[in-house]
Formats: C-alpha cells, sequence, structure tokens
C-alpha cells in the first residue's frame, strides 16, 4: 500500500503496548457498564495494527472513511462489526451500506436513503442518531427532530433498526463533556425509548475526552458505549494520562542527513518561509544543528513531533525537511544516525496515511 521501500521515515507501533493499553481502558470502561467501540482513523486503519483491535474485547470497529472500511473488509477484518462514525454521503450509500455494519446518522434525508439503499442489497443496516449538544459539529439540533426520526425509522423505514443514540463533543466547539451534557444525551434517548415503546441498544456518550467521567465513575449509569481512539492509542488524552497506560506506543524514526554547526539567525534579507509566513529567528550564535529527511509532507506541523532524547529541539520544518537544534548533545549526533519521537493525533493521522512513511510494527504475537 505504501510506496516507500526505504526503511525511513518510519512509524513503528509496539502492538504489545496497544493491547495491553485496550484491555486496561475497556476493564475500566467495563466497571462502569460501558463497551467501547475501537475507532482506527487515527492510524488509516493500518491492518497489521487493526488486528489488535480484532483480538481485544471491542465491540465494534469504527473508523471515518470509507476507503478504510474497504481495506478492513478486504484484509478480512470480520471478527467485530464495523461502524462509520462520519456522518455518510449521499454519493457514498452504496458503499456505506455494503461495508459498514452501523453508521452514525443525523439527517432525515440521508437516513431515508439510506433505507432504499439497504432494501436494493436486502440488508438491515443499523443506525446511532446523534445529538448535538453543543459542539457545533454534527447532530440533530432539536429534540423533537430526533425523537421525529427515530419514529420514522421505528414505523416506515423497514431497513434500518435504530440501534440508539449518540453525541460528538470535544471537536469543533471544545465543549467538555460533563454530567449535563450527559444526562441530556440520556434524556433524549429516554424520550425515543417511550416514543418507540422498547428500548435502544446504544447511548454513546462521547470519544476519548469522555473517558475521565468512565474512570471517575462519574457517567450517568445509561450511557453504555464511547467511541475511543487517541485514549487508546496516545495512552490518553489532554488532561488525562493514567497511569496504568503506556503512552509510547507510536514512534516515529527519521534519519540525519546533514549534522554540522552553522548560525542560528539566517543571513541576507528576510521575507517569507516555504509556506509564504513572515517569521523570526533568535539569535543564539553558532550552534550544531540536524537535518532530518522528513517533513511537513509527512506528518503535518513540525510541534506535533517530540524528541525522545533530551537536549534536541524541533526548530522548524519544510515539506521535506526537519530543522533540529543538537548543540546539547553534539558529540552523539552524526550523519546516518535514527533519531526517534513522539508523536500527538495529528502527527499520527499523517504518518500513517503518508506514503512516504514506513509503518512497521513490533510484538503482538502473545
Ligand atoms: C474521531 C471520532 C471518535 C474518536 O475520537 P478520539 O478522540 O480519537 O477518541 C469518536 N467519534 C467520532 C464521531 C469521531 O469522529
Amino acid at each position: 500500500m505504501k510506496k516507500n521501500r526505504n526503511p525511513y521515515p518510519c512509524l513503528e507501533c509496539d502492538l504489545d503496548r496497544l493491547s495491553e493499553n485496550l484491555a486496561a481502558l475497556i476493564e475500566r470502561c467495563h466497571d462502569s457498564n460501558i463497551e467501547v467501540t475501537g475507532v482506527v482513523k487515527a492510524f488509516a486503519a493500518q491492518k497489521e495494527i487493526v488486528r489488535v483491535y480484532e483480538r481485544s474485547n471491542v465491540k465494534f470497529i469504527a473508523t471515518s472513511r470509507i476507503d478504510q472500511l474497504r481495506a478492513m473488509r478486504e484484509a478480512g477484518i470480520n471478527k467485530k462489526p464495523l461502524m462509520l462514525i462520519r456522518i455518510p454521503m449521499l454519493s457514498e450509500l452504496p458503499d456505506v451500506v455494503a461495508l459498514s455494519d452501523i453508521s452514525l446518522q443525523s439527517d432525515i434525508t440521508v437516513l431515508r436513503a439510506t433505507n432504499d439503499e439497504a432494501k436494493k442489497q436486502n440488508k438491515i443496516h443499523d443506525v446511532i442518531l446523534m445529538m448535538d449538544l453543543g459542539d457545533l459539529r454534527e447532530g440533530f439540533w432539536l429534540a423533537e427532530e430526533a425523537v421525529n426520526a427515530a419514529v420514522e425509522i421505528e414505523n416506515e423505514l423497514k431497513n434500518l433498526h435504530l440501534a440508539g443514540v449518540g453525541v460528538n463533543l470535544s471537536c469543533y466547539g471544545s465543549v467538555k463533556p460533563a454530567r449535563r451534557n450527559m444526562q441530556a444525551l440520556v434524556n433524549l434517548a429516554a424520550e425515543i425509548e417511550r416514543t418507540i415503546g422498547r428500548q435502544l441498544e446504544w447511548v454513546s456518550g462521547g470519544a476519548s475526552t469522555s473517558m475521565y467521567m468512565a474512570l471517575g465513575g462519574m457517567m450517568p449509569y445509561r450511557i453504555n458505549m464511547l467511541r475511543i481512539g487517541e485514549f487508546g492509542l496516545l495512552g490518553g488524552i489532554y488532561g488525562c494520562y493514567p497511569d496504568f497506560m503506556h503512552r509510547d506506543v507510536f514512534t516515529l524514526k527519521a534519519e540525519v542527513i546533514e549534522c554540522r554547526d552553522k548560525p542560528s539567525h539566517p543571513i541576507g534579507e528576510l521575507e517569507v518561509d516555504a509556506f509564504g509566513r513572515t517569521r523570526t529567528y533568535e539569535d543564539r550564535g553558532i550552534r550544531r544543528r540536524a537535518l532530518l529527511a522528513v517533513g511537513r509532507m509527512d506528518y503535518g506541523d513540525p510541534a506535533d513531533i517530540i524528541p525522545r532524547r533530551k537536549g534536541v529541539e524541533v526548530l522548524g520544518a519544510s515539506s521535506d525537511h526537519t530543522i533540529l537544534d543538537v548543540e546539547d548533545v553534539k558529540d552523539e549526533i552524526k550523519v546516518g544516525d535514527v533519531l526517534e519521537f513522539d508523536v500527538t493525533y495529528g502527527a499520527l493521522a499523517y504518518l500513517s496515511s503518508a506514503d512516504s512513511v514506513c509503518v512497521t510494527t513490533k510484538g503482538g504475537n502473545s
């Protein structure tokens, strides 16, 4: 799948650490009666890594993209139901029905068209209705709209099965999951259940940012699913890194192609950088710099890669190069060395989908 045949740059995933992270977070969610949907979009659903989810106790494997669903089907990932977590495009519904078992939905037009497609394919497709509780990304805005959609699915859209309701927070609007918005979701679920006269299987209370509530025993009882990506992959999320999780599942490895003393301030009349930005540079005199054969094309933002070695500092990057200050460790670094970095969620998504970056795994035999 990847075009680069050279070993570097490379993104390495430690499958054992990932497996331990999943087991630890799933066990704690189970303590609160919560099932985990494993979200695999952040590593582009690379199949060796998805296998770890397949062997774990997640209930569903989820991604936002059809091409990743197709790749998982083709790789024979079939031990868990697959969930599509981006609201479907009307233009992709044949694939949505063919490739996913359950999808998140927020629009009655799309729901009706999904039903028509499911009928064509002679399938019953499960759906979860998303409610926008203030984060202002996807979801029904009025409870009445969501209830009406639920009733129409239940009574008229015979090739859909209404499996539950859900919410997404902390994305566009930075809204924190809390008692109030979780209770609003539970209330919506109760209202739908009263109206259609049966229980819903799932009340899906968000993503990794909701984990702190589950860990603290603060989730309302009726919330019984979280859709978790980052927390398992990076060992936590902003404000919540429990000590029982590994934070070094993923490692970026990149090779040094130049290492020499240079001034720290550019020479000549300054204009804009490779991306048209005006920049300022601190003059720290002559310092040892290392150049890495990896750049923004591979990971996005240089602020999103964090050197493992103390004394190494990321100064900046262009499309294909990363510039490091290595003055403090200058006797330890030379051309040909491979340096290691932690990655943020953003960098992980870029690195795993870039054709120029190898994805390798270690462990995974247990
Ligand atoms: C990406 C995504 C998730 C997972 O988010 P994490 O922060 O990685 O846990 C869950 N639900 C939806 C709808 C998403 O788009």
